[in-house]
């Protein structure tokens, strides 16, 4: 017997799928294809995310960067088909949600929509209840499809029974669908694991690209060097596979430092197109988020969509990428440095708000992802000796890295 909430969503759900199937099919950019096995490309562009249902574009829109007056940009990626597109109340303090809500309106049921709250492990399900509120009301929608909890790197939080409470009056009060887990800082991997072992979230929208896979390193440059940091994350991926959960991966562009690689690029191949094939040649992985702020953008993303394999110029790509980005990159989440601070920063978490500034030119998002870290780095400001130079196993210089930062980002 089917429930009524059932047939509804999938309903909804086959409207979405069939709908955006006609509308971006056709209409995709051609790219070159260099295939290493002679197979007939593959073009399925949306793919089933885990146990719910949902059919989601596999390259799909990630908006931490958008504001009012980007509704263009919005409406592109869906007239493109694009059906996947996910939030935050945090990002732009609000801004993307807005945005969101006001190009999408009138397109509700073609399109799938996330949002997140990040939930201490003190915090009340009222609490909650209204921050999905507020995330609803800037949307211009009654539920969203997926409900994170935002940026996990606390099991604490994971613990929280208030948590759990607010997600079932949630779903029963038909405001969202399903439940997931974000996450691509400290202590990722252990707040993956007890969250997929509660059985309690049905999608992770976690960090994932060639710079997490071992295989990658062993493979193509020969040698183990580290720089694959969470040699977990691949077990992490396979075991939420094994629950049926849906994996959506971000970072995907391995800190997205995409003019350096321009002069690289070449047969029409960009290195951006690269790392998303080799994301979605993971058949664990449901599909990936990147930020999107352009309309060119889009279209050099999209043309990946529909790839299931990584090409003979991609690993040229995504080698050189490594090579020139090695030792300022840091692999947020490995956190092998923090000990070495006396005065406890908050290392890899400092350096992903740097990454903000540096690598994606948004200090307006850097400053605001800096002022959420409680207790920041200001203490480099009065530590001369800086034992933590060295601590860095992939040798980035956290010594110089994280004073600058927070000269940058500070509002003080
Ligand atoms: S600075 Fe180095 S050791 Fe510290 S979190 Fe980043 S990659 Fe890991
Ligand atoms: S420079 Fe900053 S991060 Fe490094 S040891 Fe000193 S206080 Fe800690």
């Amino acid at each position: 017997m089917i429930s009524r909430a059932k047939r509804l969503w999938g309903r909804r759900d086959f409207l979405k799928s069939g709908a955006m199937a006609g509308l971006g099919l056709g209409l995709l950019p051609t790219f070159k294809r260099i295939s290493t096995t002679g197979a007939a490309p593959v073009r399925e562009r949306y793919h089933e995310l885990g146990r719910t249902g949902i059919k989601m574009s596999d390259i799909s829109f990630g908006s931490d960067r958008i504001h009012p007056g980007d509704e263009n940009v919005v409406l592109h990626a869906f007239d493109n088909g694009i059906n996947y597109y996910d939030s935050a109340e945090t990002y732009g303090g609000g801004d993307a949600e807005t945005t969101l809500g006001k190009a999408l309106k009138g397109k509700r049921d073609k399109v799938y929509l996330t949002s997140k709250v990040v939930a201490g492990p003190e915090m009340r399900k009222q609490e909650m209840m209204q921050a999905l509120e507020g995330s609803l009301g800037r949307l211009q929608t009654d539920y969203v499809d997926i409900y994170f909890q935002h940026a996990v790197n606390n099991v604490a939080r994971l613990k929280n029974p208030e948590w759990y409470e607010f997600a079932e009056d949630a779903k029963r009060q038909g405001k969202i669908r399903f439940t997931g887990m974000s996450g691509h800082a400290g202590n990722l991997i252990e707040c993956l694991d007890y969250g997929i072992d509660t059985g309690k979230f049905d999608v992770i929208l976690g960090a994932y690209n060639f710079g997490h896979d071992p295989a990658f390193y062993q493979k193509y440059l020969r040698n183990w060097d580290m720089v694959a940091i969470q040699p977990d994350l691949p077990r992490i991926i396979k075991k939420a596979k094994a629950h049926q959960m849906g994996y959506v991966a971000m970072k995907t562009l391995h800190g997205a430092r995409l003019n350096d690689m321009r002069p690289y690029e070449s047969g029409g191949a960009t290195f951006a197109q690269a790392a998303f094939r080799w994301v979605l040649s993971n058949p664990d992985v449901d599909g990936l988020i990147v930020t999107m702020t352009s309309t060119a953008q889009i279209d050099e993303y999209i043309a990946a969509s529909g790839a299931r394999a990584a090409e003979d110029g991609d690993l040229r790509l995504l080698r050189k990428y490594a090579e020139l980005n090695n030792s300022s990159t840091c692999r947020r989440g490995c956190n092998l440095c923090e000990s070495s601070c006396p005065y406890g920063v908050p290392i890899a978490e400092v350096l992903r708000t740097r990454m903000y500034a540096v690598d994606y030119g948004d200090l307006r998002l850097a400053r605001e992802e800096y002022g959420l870290i409680g207790a920041n780095a200001g203490a480099c400001l009065a530590c001369d000796a800086k034992p933590c130079a060295g601590a860095c196993p992939h040798g980035v210089h956290t010594e110089l890295f994280v004073p600058d930062t927070h000269r940058m980002l500070s509002r003080a």
